[in-house]
C-alpha cells in the first residue's frame, strides 16, 4: 500500500515524502479514499494513529479539485477541535501537507485577541481550525460566515463533549449549510458521541483503528504505589535516580503543576509549564521549546495531554493519575510514537486506586507495581489482578539526607548538582530570577530533600546561598 494509490495528487505525495512517511497507516488507507470521495466518515481514531493527515491530505486535494475560489470572511473547510494546542498543532499539518498549493489556513481560539484572526478572515480562508467558542464569536461578528463549508471535520469530538462543548457545537451545526461532507473523529464512541453522529452524519464510513501505543510492548509502563505526600519527592528521586532527562509529566492540579516544576528548577533542570492559568502564547512557547528540547522538562495539566505532537519522547510521568481513564491513554500516547520505544511511569497512591483500576480495565492489562525502596506505601494501593504484586526492589543503602532549613527562616537550600554529570545538557537554574507575573511559589523557602545523584555527597544548605529560582510566568531555565 503507497500514498500513490490511494489516489491522492503529486503536490501532495511529494509533501508526503517530504516528511518521511513511506506508508499510509491504517486510518489513512481507509481514510483517504472515503474522504477523497465525498462520503462522511465516522472514525474511532486516537491522537498518534496518523489521522491528521487522514482527513487533511484529501481534503487539501478536494479543496484544490472542487468548488469555487474562497470568498471574503468565507471559509471551506472548517475543522473543530477541543484546545488550542491542538488547533494550532492541526494548523501546522495542513501547512505541512499543503505546501506548495494556493490555499490559505488560519487558527482560531479563545484566550488571545479576536482582532488579528478578524483580519485574516477578512481575505476568506479555506481551512478554519478553530475551537467552537471562539468560532462562534467570529461567526456572531460576522467575522466569518459558513455558505461556502463545503466539509466539516470534528477532531476529538469526545473530548470536546466532555470539554462541555454540546451547546456550541449545535450552535455551529445549526448555522452550516446541510449540504455538506462531515468527518467524525474520536477516541471513544460513548452514547453521547453516537448521538451526535447519528444527527450530522448521513450514511457514513466507518473506521476502526485500535488505540496506538496502549497495549504495544514497545511502551514499558509501570505503577509506582507511593503515598501522597511523598510524591513529589518520589518524583525527583526517581528523576535523578534513573538519570531522566526529557519528559513530559503530568500533575493534577496547575499548583501542583507549578509547585514541581519549581523543585525541578531548583535541581537545575530546565523546565516549563503548562496549564489553564497560563495565557495562551506561554503555553504555545512552553510546548515548542520542550519540543525543541530548549527545556528538559514540561510539567502539565490534562490540557496539554490530547492531540500533542511531540516527536521521539522517550518518557511520560504521571505523577498523578488522570480522573478520566481515557486520559491516560492521551497522556501515554505521547510516547512510543512511529515505531519508538517510550516509558510511562505513574506514581499512585491508595486513593487513586478506582481510577487505577479503571485504566487497567480500559487497556485491559495490570500495570506492573514496582515500589521505590524508601518510599514503600504505607497507604497500600490495592491488587486489581495476581499479576499485579508488587516488585520490591532491593534496598539501596541510605545516603545521607539533605538537611532541613527550619522553615520561614529564609535559608534556602545550596545549588543542587545536576543528575548526571558530564553529561551535558543539564542547564543551571536561572541564578537570580525574578519572580514575574502572578504568585509565589509554594516551594520558596523550603527545601525539598531531593535525594543526590548516586556517589555525591549532599550538599549542605547554607544560609543565603541563594535564593530557589523564582517562578516565573514565562518559563524556567534556558531562556
Ligand atoms: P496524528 O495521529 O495525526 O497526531 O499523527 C501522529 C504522528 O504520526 C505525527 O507525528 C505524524 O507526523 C506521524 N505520521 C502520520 N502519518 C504517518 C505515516 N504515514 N508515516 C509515518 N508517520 C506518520
Amino acid at each position: 500500500m503507497s500514498f500513490a494509490s490511494l489516489g491522492l495528487i503529486d503536490p501532495l505525495l511529494r509533501n508526503v515524502q517530504d516528511l518521511n512517511y513511506q506508508t499510509p497507516t491504517p486510518v489513512q488507507a481507509k481514510a483517504i479514499p472515503a474522504v477523497l470521495s465525498g462520503k462522511d466518515v465516522m472514525a474511532a481514531a486516537q491522537t498518534g494513529t496518523g489521522k491528521t493527515a487522514g482527513f487533511a491530505l484529501p481534503l487539501l486535494q478536494r479543496l484544490v479539485q472542487h468548488g469555487p475560489a474562497v470568498s471574503s470572511n468565507r471559509a471551506r473547510v472548517l475543522v473543530l477541535v477541543p484546545t488550542r494546542e491542538l488547533a494550532e498543532q492541526v494548523l501546522q499539518s495542513f501547512i505541512e501537507y499543503g505546501k506548495g498549493l494556493d490555499l490559505r489556513f488560519l487558527a482560531a481560539y479563545g484566550g488571545v485577541s479576536i482582532n488579528p484572526q478578524m483580519m485574516k478572515l477578512r481575505k476568506g480562508v479555506d481551512v478554519l481550525v478553530a475551537t467552537p467558542g471562539r468560532l462562534l464569536d467570529l461567526h456572531r461578528q460576522n467575522a466569518v460566515q459558513f455558505d461556502q463549508v463545503q466539509t466539516l471535520v470534528l477532531d476529538e469530538a469526545d473530548r470536546m463533549l466532555d470539554l462541555g462543548f454540546a451547546r456550541e457545537l449545535n450552535a455551529v451545526f445549526a448555522a452550516l449549510p446541510a449540504e455538506r461532507q462531515t468527518l467524525l473523529f474520536s477516541a471513544t464512541f460513548t452514547d453521547d458521541i453516537r448521538a451526535m453522529a447519528a444527527g450530522i452524519l448521513r450514511g457514513p464510513v466507518n473506521i476502526s483503528v485500535s488505540p496506538p501505543n496502549v497495549t504495544a510492548s514497545r511502551i514499558k509502563q509501570w505503577v509506582v504505589p507511593v503515598d501522597k505526600k511523598n510524591k513529589p519527592d518520589l518524583f525527583m528521586h526517581l528523576v535523578a535516580e534513573n538519570k531522566w532527562q526529557h519528559a513530559l509529566v503530568f500533575v493534577k492540579t496547575r499548583n501542583g503543576v507549578e509547585y514541581l516544576a519549581a523543585m525541578l528548577d531548583e535541581a537545575g533542570y530546565a523546565v516549563d509549564t503548562i496549564h489553564g492559568d497560563k495565557p495562551q502564547p506561554a503555553r504555545l512557547r512552553a510546548l515548542e521549546r520542550f519540543k525543541t528540547r530548549e527545556v528538559d522538562m514540561l510539567v502539565a495539566t490534562d490540557v496539554a495531554a490530547r492531540g500533542l505532537d511531540i516527536d521521539d519522547l522517550p518518557l511520560v510521568i504521571n505523577v498523578d493519575l488522570p480522573i478520566v481513564a481515557q486520559d491516560y491513554v492521551h497522556r501515554i500516547g505521547r510516547t512510543g510514537r512511529a515505531g519508538a520505544s517510550g516509558v510511562a511511569v505513574s506514581l499512585v497512591c491508595a486513593d487513586e486506586a478506582p481510577q487505577l483500576a479503571a485504566i487497567e480495565a480500559l487497556i485491559r492489562q495490570t500495570l506492573r507495581r514496582e515500589e521505590e525502596p524508601g518510599f514503600e506505601a504505607e497507604h497500600r494501593v490495592p491488587q486489581t489482578s495476581a499479576t499485579g504484586e508488587i516488585i520490591k526492589k532491593p534496598k539501596k543503602p541510605k545516603k545521607p539526607k539533605v538537611p532541613q532549613a527550619a522553615p520561614g527562616a529564609g535559608q534556602v537550600l545550596s545549588k543542587k548538582s545536576r543528575p548526571q554529570s558530564g553529561e551535558n545538557k543539564r542547564k543551571p537554574a536561572a541564578q537570580g530570577a525574578v519572580a514575574a507575573g502572578k504568585g509565589t511559589s509554594s516551594s520558596r523557602g523550603h527545601s525539598f530533600g531531593v535525594p543526590k545523584p548516586r556517589g555525591e555527597s549532599a550538599s549542605k544548605p547554607v544560609a543565603g546561598s541563594r535564593k530557589p529560582a523564582a517562578r516565573s510566568a514565562g518559563g524556567r531555565g534556558k531562556r
